[in-house]
């Protein structure tokens, strides 16, 4: 059996340029995403395309404002791809489309450093659990931007790179969560890429938390001095966790009672199972964590199909089928990405080099 592995595209230069490259390069992935989102979205979101497309419009001067360089990246994706702006834009502010909440999506990430490392390393994993529809528009960047270090991360269709690690030995993943308090505002996408332009740990935790934001994730970051910080916030509202113990895990609910205040009710119980569940596998390894052990960490299939590697349930409509995309294992000492198409359970992890 052949196994797959995710492409990998190569862009570099100023902001427009850059998008360019990934429009072109990624091509049938944008395509095929835009697609699935025209159907998907009168379904998932319960509004029209054409509805969604002028609801996205409202976004784009706070976009502009907070992080020019990134939405004229995403000029450059639509461009390079041959597409309109506004449908790139649309799919870039998905997630603060509407308040009419979808299910819970996953993710899975943990981080750790060198105290508790085989190798002294300081490691970063995640698993990127989105809608099925998307699992085969996944693939991986390596930029070298005239205006900030390079990196490498991840991204499908049409999406701004908005997980991975960058020159300066700083990483992000992030994970879905669910406040009330979503708003017109700049798109959460745009912090998350504004990371992998961060030179330190201090720049990388304001570029989580710009005013005026319409929502927000909870970002896991690293760098590779060893510092590890969880970022949860919302639009209105964050609190800062430090990774006091030398390692961290988050999932899909928020973890400080301050961001709780504002949580959407419910049980969140595949996130808290996926929490609890890589806590403890993390936690048996403490000492001699290495990339391969985390990669085991993140095939674990306790609570399947909602386990840490998701699974689709063919029972669930086709436009709320989660699973595992991709999953990450980032090495901040050496540079390095491990990289596998999801779910994991199925993929090779391939190393890329930044
Ligand atoms: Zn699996």
């Amino acid at each position: 059996m052949s196994l797959r592995t995710l492409p990998i595209l190569e862009i570099k230069g100023t902001p427009i340029e850059r998008g360019r490259q990934q429009g072109e390069g990624a091509c049938p992935q944008i395509l095929r995403a835009i697609e699935h989102y025209r159907e998907i979205i009168p379904k998932a979101l319960n509004i029209s395309w054409l509805d969604a497309i002028r609801e996205a419009r409202k976004f784009l001067p706070y976009g502009e404002e907070a992080f020019p360089q990134f939405v004229e990246e995403i000029r450059g994706i639509a461009e390079g791809a041959g597409v309109a702006f506004h449908e790139v834009w649309t799919l870039n502010c998905y997630e603060g489309l509407t308040e009419v909440r979808q299910q819970v999506w996953g993710c899975t990430c943990l981080a750790v450093r060198g105290e508790h490392t085989a190798a002294g390393h300081v490691l970063l994993a995640h698993n990127e659990d989105w809608n099925s529809i998307d699992r085969d528009d996944v693939y991986l960047v390596r930029a070298v931007p005239d205006d900030g270090p390079p990196f490498i991360g991840i991204t499908y269709g049409p999406l701004l790179v908005n997980i991975g690690l960058n020159a300066e030995g700083i990483a992000v993943a992030i994970n879905s969560v669910y406040p009330t308090d979503g708003r017109v505002g700049v798109p959460r996408i745009l912090c998350s890429r504004a990371v992998l332009d961060a030179r330190t740990i201090g720049q990388a935790i304001r570029a989580c938390v710009p005013k005026l934001r319409a929502g927000g994730y909870s970002y896991l970051l690293a760098d590779r001095h060893g510092e590890l910080y969880c970022i949860e916030t919302s639009a209105t509202t964050h609190d800062i966790h430090y990774g006091e113990a030398g390692w961290l895990v988050h999932t899909n609910h928020y973890l400080s009672p301050r961001m709780q205040a504002v949580e959407e009710p419910g049980t969140y119980s595949s996130s808290h199972v996926r929490l609890n569940r890589a806590r403890r596998l993390l936690g048996a390894q403490l000492g001699n964590v290495t990339a391969a052990s985390l990669q085991a960490v993140l095939r674990d299939h306790v609570n399947y199909p909602n386990s840490i590697c998701m699974h689709e349930d063919p029972d669930d409509p086709l436009y709320e089928r989660e699973a595992t995309l991709a999953s990450l294992v980032m090495d901040l000492t050496d540079g390095i990405m491990w990289a596998a198409p999801g779910p994991p359970c199925q993929g090779e992890y391939t190393a890329h080099q930044l």
